[in-house]
């Protein structure tokens, strides 16, 4: 009999990690890479060159766990690099890859790869980073993780870029000297708060000007 999900038939799956930085995403790509090994299933691990904060072709995570990597220039780099053998993918910063990386990843999971994702969801601005959206629509399972505000200690699903002002590009491949973790509360800029708070106090007054229907 055939078995489902076994051999050759066994069908691929897509996995997301996505969250701000520091929230553990690497850590998690890398636990469940160092898994699949002890499953012995063949992995291969790619993340772009763009980011060598660390090391040139290592993942290394904020706390130093590192799984070794391919780093690769281009999404259709992977499908070159590719062994027959592979039963698992994991692509780290997939924020920072090419809008290609989507059919790429439709077809790795179409070979019955299992492909695990992390990345980024969001800039410094909160707009949704790269290619998230559609990975985040097309994944079987998506992980949004939280790190901890650098100013409270609640729970961060946002980046909070130091100094935005001076560099506004959406890219600025950095760490803890640009970046730091934040809640809603203590990500949103200051001049937002006080109109936020103008408009409430106006609510509050009646002052604001009614829609006539
Ligand atoms: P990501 O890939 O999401 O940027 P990493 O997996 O590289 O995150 O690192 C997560 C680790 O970062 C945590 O386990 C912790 O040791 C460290 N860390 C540093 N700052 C923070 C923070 N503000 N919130 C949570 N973890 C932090
Ligand atoms: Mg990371």
């Amino acid at each position: 009999m055939v078995g489902y999900n076994m051999g050759h038939l066994a069908s691929g799956t897509v996995e997301v990690v996505c969250g701000p930085m520091f929230s553990g995403k690497t850590e998690e790509l890398i636990r469940r890479v160092r898994r699949a090994q002890i499953a012995r299933q063949k992995v291969q691990i790619f993340k772009p060159t763009i980011d060598d904060r660390y090391h040139k072709s290592d993942v290394v995570s904020h706390s130093s766990l590192s799984v070794e990597a391919q780093p690769v220039t281009s999404s259709t780099e992977i499908l070159a690099n590719l062994y027959d053998s592979t039963r698992v993918v994991a692509i780290d910063e997939i924020q920072f890859f090419d809008e290609k990386i989507i059919p790429v990843i439709k077809k790795l999971a179409r070979r019955g790869i299992r492909v695990i994702c992390a990345g980024l969801d969001q800039d410094y601005k909160g707009s949704s980073f790269g290619p998230l959206p559609e990975l985040l629509c097309m994944a079987d399972r998506v992980d949004k993780i939280q790190a901890i505000c650098t100013v409270c200690g609640a729970p961060a699903s946002k980046t909070y870029r130091r100094n935005a002002e001076e560099m506004s590009d959406q890219v600025l491949v950095g760490e803890s000297d640009h970046y730091e973790a934040r809640c809603r509360g203590h990500w949103d800029d200051h001049e937002e708060d006080e109109d936020l708070l103008a408009f409430s106090h106006s609510l509050q007054s009646g002052e604001t000007s009614h829609v006539s229907e």
